[in-house]
């Protein structure tokens, strides 16, 4: 397969990029990427040298960019993942997250129909579902109820997807992921704030009480579901993905500390909520399991100490 990976310097592209080129079925890999803040070029440091691995720097705001990409290197596939991904960001600055989650998606569709690709393959998530309350998972017949200009970006552009699936014959798979969590991820997300803080001697800001749950996911397990559903997943349909670890804000950041030796009591520093917190996300990821034979492997503890780890070693200068 030839296969365009959009958005490949980002925390989940770069992970998804590592995995795909252990894969004999991949001819070329081409990373296209313009380089916003949340790239990282360090990401795809052990992959640059592999032959088959092109990177191109462009906008997928930009049908020309995205065209040329297409038209270049004869792409068979397609795994969509760049986008804005900053639900605190959607909120001071939604226009940016209409423009790429949004008229992005839709420039790719336009090629993918061109260009009669074999499959295209969408990344979205399971913040398209809006909020749970204390029971209840998400499963691929949830309603969408998106309260954020970041899910509400993302749930338009899964609705597009289905259309040219439905409307021009487009071939695609969706996947919708829980909250990723592992190496390489831009440190304005929770869980390097939380590690990158404690480590410099700083209070930790937890929104609220710290009672919003989320369901954590190590990103080369999501990485490994993508490849399945890409490869042997079925046209049309739509896949959950989540590794059952769901913690409130509040229990993250005393497991971190403890893995520190800190005393959480001296580490929290609770802050005004996020305007329009959804309470809680929990995913049932059953037909993934079932139908491609994906579980994921990582523990959410041995997860939790190799990201510590990793931020120990890599963290971000202040
Ligand atoms: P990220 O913010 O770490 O990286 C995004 C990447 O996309 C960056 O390399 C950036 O340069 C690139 N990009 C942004 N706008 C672009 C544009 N206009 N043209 C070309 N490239 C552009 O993102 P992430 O956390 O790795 O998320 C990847 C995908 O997974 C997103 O679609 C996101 O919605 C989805 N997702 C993320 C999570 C999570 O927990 N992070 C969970 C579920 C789903």
């Amino acid at each position: 397969m030839n296969l365009l990976v959009t958005g490949g310097y980002g925390f989940i592209g770069s992970a998804f990029i590592r995995e795909a080129l252990n894969k004999n079925k991949v001819n070329k890999l081409v990373n296209l990427d313009c380089l916003t803040y949340a790239a990282n070029h360090d990401s795809l440091a052990e992959v640059e040298d592999d032959h088959r691995y092109i990177f191109r720097k462009g906008d997928i705001r930009k049908y020309e960019n995205v065209y040329d990409a297409f038209y270049a290197h004869d792409i068979t596939h397609v795994a969509h993942f760049a986008a804005e991904t900053h639900v605190d960001n959607s909120i001071e600055g939604p226009r940016a997250f209409v423009e790429t989650n949004i008229i992005g998606t839709f420039n790719l569709l336009e090629c993918a129909k061109k260009f009669k690709i074999k499959r295209f393959h969408h990344i979205s998530t399971d913040e398209v579902y809006g909020q749970l309350g204390k029971t209840g998972k998400f499963s691929p017949s949830s309603p969408y109820d998106p309260q954020n200009p970041y899910s509400a970006t993302k749930a338009s552009s899964d609705f597009l997807v289905r259309s040219y699936g439905h409307t021009f014959s487009v071939n695609y798979t969706i996947s919708n992921c829980s909250n990723n969590y592992g190496p390489f991820q831009n440190n304005e997300k929770f869980i390097p704030v939380v590690i990158e803080s404690l480590l410099r001697g700083d209070k930790v800001p937890v929104y609220g009480k710290g009672n919003n749950v989320r369901d954590w996911i190590y990103v080369d397990d999501h990485a490994q579901a993508v490849w399945k559903i890409l490869t042997r997943g079925k046209r049309g349909e739509t896949y959950l993905v989540g590794a059952n670890n769901e913690r409130t804000n509040l229990q993250i950041v005393k497991s971190i500390c403890e893995i520190l030796n800190l005393n959480p009591e001296e580490s929290i520093q609770f802050v005004k909520d996020r305007a329009g917190h959804d309470f809680r996300y929990a995913i049932d990821a059953s037909k993934t399991k079932e139908e491609l034979k994906w579980v994921p492997k990582k523990s959410f503890e041995a997860g939790l100490k190799e990201t510590i780890k990793w931020y120990t070693k890599n963290q971000t200068e202040e």
